[in-house]
């Protein structure tokens, strides 16, 4: 049986949850998915939680919320999932990308400033610049956002590798440094809600956009209406929103699963430390951990050293999967997608993007992964390795 590099954990309290919920009167828009709001935000240490149907819905309304639209441009890292970069096309802005530490496969702050000098001649700055906390750990959000004061741009954090992580002693989410930050509960993050998101903010006015957003445009709220009340049956739409509500059955899932954050980080970390040492004799090298970050540990990605990168990492790579390892890639740097090829990326090649792409490959990594798993990963990695090549 392969091992997969994640996996969910789903108790009987929480199928327990989610059919009390279908026994109930409200499938929908009924009280969960404010106390799963209430519940993140309170673990986060932010003033306002709004839960969406997706990660990647959360990411789209906190581009909304932030003003941007058509000639806008929007700054992501290279090193994520396409949603990271899909949030300002959906808006109709322009993205681009900022090349990432190799050693720890974040938005490199250098990189950044460098790149933010330049477009300054250029007369071109981004509105909104979205780091991403690659594995779980935080990307450095205090020299992001000293930039975001100098230049102007707004944060959004792309924490949905790392709900449960800190960085300076605080949760990730809490948005001290950043504007919004946002969470998914897809099944193989940090905890889950099937499908599902969350943004987090510490800005009145930008929640209840991304409230309004989420269900059409539409508000009951008096005070943001444009129009005098026709009746008590009113509500208006004020602008052009979606539907990228939650459902009760996601919320309840996600309030079940809340409690045992904390442990799956601890035994994340716990398996995290154990590979290192298991790994410590054998030509790779894991993520660079920041004293300043403590990581949500979502993944485990070794980089292959010297004659092990490129062309032999792939070999590693097929080998591994054929004996039941369920290793990956996270990730191909965005601007090597066709469609952002086609969109005039195909000259890109970011120096730290593209070093990362050819040495990276993720390890199984998940709360329920036994040690016996984990050495069963290791002894396969260990004779690949040094196997020779076919
Ligand atoms: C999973 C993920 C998303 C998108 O979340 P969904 O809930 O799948 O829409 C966005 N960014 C990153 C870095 C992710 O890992």
């Amino acid at each position: 049986m392969t091992i997969p590099y994640g996996k969910q954990n789903i108790t009987a309290g929480d199928i327990a949850a989610v059919m009390e919920v279908l026994a109930s009167d409200w499938l929908t828009q009924g009280p969960r998915v404010p106390e799963f709001e209430k519940t993140v935000a309170r673990y986060c240490g932010a003033h306002h939680g709004i839960a969406v149907n997706s990660g990647t819905s959360a990411l789209h309304l906190a581009c909304l919320a932030l003003g941007i639209g058509p000639g806008d441009l929007v700054w992501t890292s290279p090193l994520t999932f396409v949603a990271s970069a899909n949030c300002a096309l959906y808006c109709g802005a322009d993205v681009d990308f900022v090349d990432i530490d190799p050693e720890t496969g974040n938005l490199c702050p250098e990189a950044l400033a460098a790149k933010l000098e330049d477009s300054r001649r250029l007369g071109v700055l981004p509105k909104v610049v979205i780091p991403v906390h690659l594995c779980g750990q935080s990307c450095d959000m205090k020299s992001i956002h000293a930039l975001a004061k100098e230049y102007g741009f707004h944060i959004i954090e792309d924490a949905c590798h790392a709900l449960g992580g800190q960085y300076l002693g605080r949760a990730t989410g809490c948005c001290q440094y950043s504007d919004i930050t946002v969470f998914s509960f897809h099944p193989v993050k940090m905890i889950t809600t099937a499908e599902g998101g969350m943004a987090l903010t510490n800005n009145a006015n930008l929640a209840s956009k991304m409230v309004r957003m989420r269900s059409h445009g539409i508000t009951r709220d008096p005070g943001e209406m444009q129009a005098p009340a026709d009746g008590p049956w009113y509500y208006e739409q004020v602008e052009l929103g979606f539907n990228y509500r939650m459902t009760e059955l996601q919320a309840a899932l996600g309030i079940s699963q809340m409690p045992r954050l904390d442990q799956y980080v601890r035994r994340r970390q716990e398996l995290a430390s154990r590979y290192d040492r298991l790994l410590a004799d054998l030509p790779v090298l894991p993520l660079r951990q920041h004293p300043d970050c403590k990581s949500s540990w979502h993944l485990y990605v070794i980089r292959f050293q010297g004659q092990y990168k490129g062309k032999r990492r792939r070999q590693i790579f097929t080998a591994m999967r054929r004996y039941g390892i369920g290793v990956q890639l996270h990730y191909k740097p965005i601007y090597r997608h066709p469609y952002f090829q086609r969109l005039g990326f195909s000259e890109t090649a970011l120096p730290g993007a593209e070093q990362y792409y050819s040495e990276a490959m993720t390890l199984p990594l998940f709360p329920a992964l036994s040690e016996n798993d984990q050495d069963r990963v290791v002894n396969v990695l260990s004779r690949v390795l040094y196997r020779n090549p076919e």
